[in-house]
């Protein structure tokens, strides 16, 4: 499971600025889908080979009995407990204010470790920048300009090492070889994710799921269907029922983000009997920038007047088109019914995310699609389109070769990626086509 570091701090101090430092890499590989509702506040990053997400808490105000301040306050005690390092950032312009002191309180009490960071210390001497900062018994502080990057790479490293001192080295031991695809099943509360894990795999399974002293750690459950072998990834939102949870809100972000980061394949489940909300949204949305595999079931079809069926699937086209590229099945998880279907889906989406696609045949469709609908000329300039190869699996990325590529628009674009998507029936995962034009 990807470490978790919180930033946490006053207002000011500069968390969105190092938050978006380290998260940018990752938005880059996302176009902007109508529809497509993103939490800026949560985000994958990457320093060398190591993977992490980070959640930006907003400004903590520690005091605050109600209102938006009580809420953020709220939102920041759950990142605090979820997180494996608090990166805990102070002002190093404005020096210390009471309001650290009461946020160091609150931190300490939290258990979890906590780095001091003094921000904002680009052109500054160690010793005066931080000098201030001692008093709050947090150790040495760390220095860094979030603004200037100045600091952050090691900064995360160190935030990372003490991420991986703190895990306990516990594996649930699953016979190698035997796992199969791995499954992230996920939603909002109460779109029945525990009924359809009770669905796949028998109750008493569930059981043995639902005992307390499981950890914080990723927890995989092998089940078998049809004779295929499936891992479920520990879902988010299911073990509340067990007494690690109970101080947590029912539903996390952090799981859902590392459930969706440990899988394969992602089972977005939707309620039936609700409108499509923004937090389904915000789900579907973190599913598509994670690049993932995807099926999306619409849970709870049984019983339902045939109105409200239409009524449903109108909601659906108009709040998640960004997901045109997921089947979506409609199904029962308390009377079992089309889940056989969704598995299937769940295999082929799996198939098609780690599709190899030869140079060659890449490049044959490639140019079908130009013999059947040439790009736009710009001015006197026509794009050419010469090659195409693989630049990735999981999702697939097409890299296509030419000139003057830089003025395709969006719609050819779009018009290439559907055509590669038929000819190699690459159904349920996301595809990322990029253009690279030699001068
Ligand atoms: P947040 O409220 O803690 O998320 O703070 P922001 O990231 O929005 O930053 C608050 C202000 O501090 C903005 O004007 C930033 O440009 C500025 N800031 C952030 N990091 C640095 C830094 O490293 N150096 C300087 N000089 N300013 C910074
Ligand atoms: P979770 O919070 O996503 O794990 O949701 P649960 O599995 O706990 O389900 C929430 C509620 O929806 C429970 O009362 C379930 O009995 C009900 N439910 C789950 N699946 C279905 C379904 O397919 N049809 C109907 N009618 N109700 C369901």
């Amino acid at each position: 499971m990807k470490p978790v570091i919180a930033l946490v701090g006053r207002p000011n101090v500069g968390k969105s600025t190092l938050f978006n430092r380290l998260t940018r890499s990752r938005d880059a590989l996302v176009a902007d889908l109508p529809g497509l509702t993103r939490d800026r506040h949560y985000g994958e990053g990457r320093v060398g080979e190591r993977p992490f997400l980070v959640i930006d808490t907003g400004g903590f105000e520690p005091v605050a009995k109600e209102g938006i301040m009580h809420e953020m306050a709220k939102q920041t005690k759950q990142a605090v407990v979820e997180a494996d390092v608090v990166v805990f950032i102070v002002d190093g312009r404005q020096g210390l204010t009471p309001h650290d002191k009461t946020i160091t309180d609150f931190l300490r009490k939290s258990g979890r470790p906590v780095m001091l960071v003094v921000n904002k210390a680009e052109g500054m001497k160690y010793t005066s920048v931080t000098a201030d900062f001692y008093e709050l018994g947090l150790g040495d502080p760390y220095v860094i300009s979030a603004a200037h990057g100045d600091g952050v790479a090691d900064l995360v490293n160190e935030a990372l090492d003490l991420a991986i001192a703190q895990k306990p080295a516990e594996e649930v031991p699953v016979e190698p070889g035997k796992r199969g695809t791995k499954i992230a099943i996920v939603g909002r509360p109460n779109v029945g994710k525990s009924t359809l894990v009770n669905t796949l795999l028998g109750e008493d399974r569930v059981i043995a799921f639902d005992m307390p002293g499981t950890t914080r750690d990723a927890i995989e459950i092998p089940f078998e269907r049809d004779g295929k072998h499936y891992t479920l990834i520990d879902t988010a939102g299911i073990r509340r029922r067990g007494k690690v949870f109970e101080a947590i809100e029912k539903f996390s972000v952090v799981k859902t983000l590392q459930s969706i980061s440990e899988a394969n394949v992602v089972l977005l489940l939707l309620d039936a009997q609700q409108d499509i909300s923004e937090q389904d949204a915000h789900i579907a949305g973190f599913v598509l920038e994670s690049g993932r595999a995807l099926v999306v079931a619409v849970n709870k079809w049984d019983g339902l007047e045939s109105d409200r069926r239409d009524e449903i699937k109108i909601d659906i086209e108009r709040k998640l088109n960004f997901l045109f590229f997921a089947k979506f099945h409609f199904i029962s998880a308390l009377k079992g019914s089309g889940i056989a279907p969704m598995m299937k889906s769940i295999d082929s989406a799996y198939s098609a995310a780690m599709a190899k696609l030869s140079t060659p045949r890449l490049t044959r469709a490639l140019i079908e699609a130009v013999e059947h609908q040439q790009p736009r000329r710009k001015g006197s300039i026509r794009p050419k389109l010469r090659y195409a190869h693989q630049g990735g699996q999981n999702p697939p990325v097409v890299v296509i070769h030419g000139n003057a590529l830089e003025s395709i628009d969006d719609n050819y674009k779009r018009y290439l990626e559907k055509h590669f998507r038929e000819t190699f029936s690459l159904v349920g995962t996301p595809l990322r086509i990029e253009l690279r034009s030699s001068k």
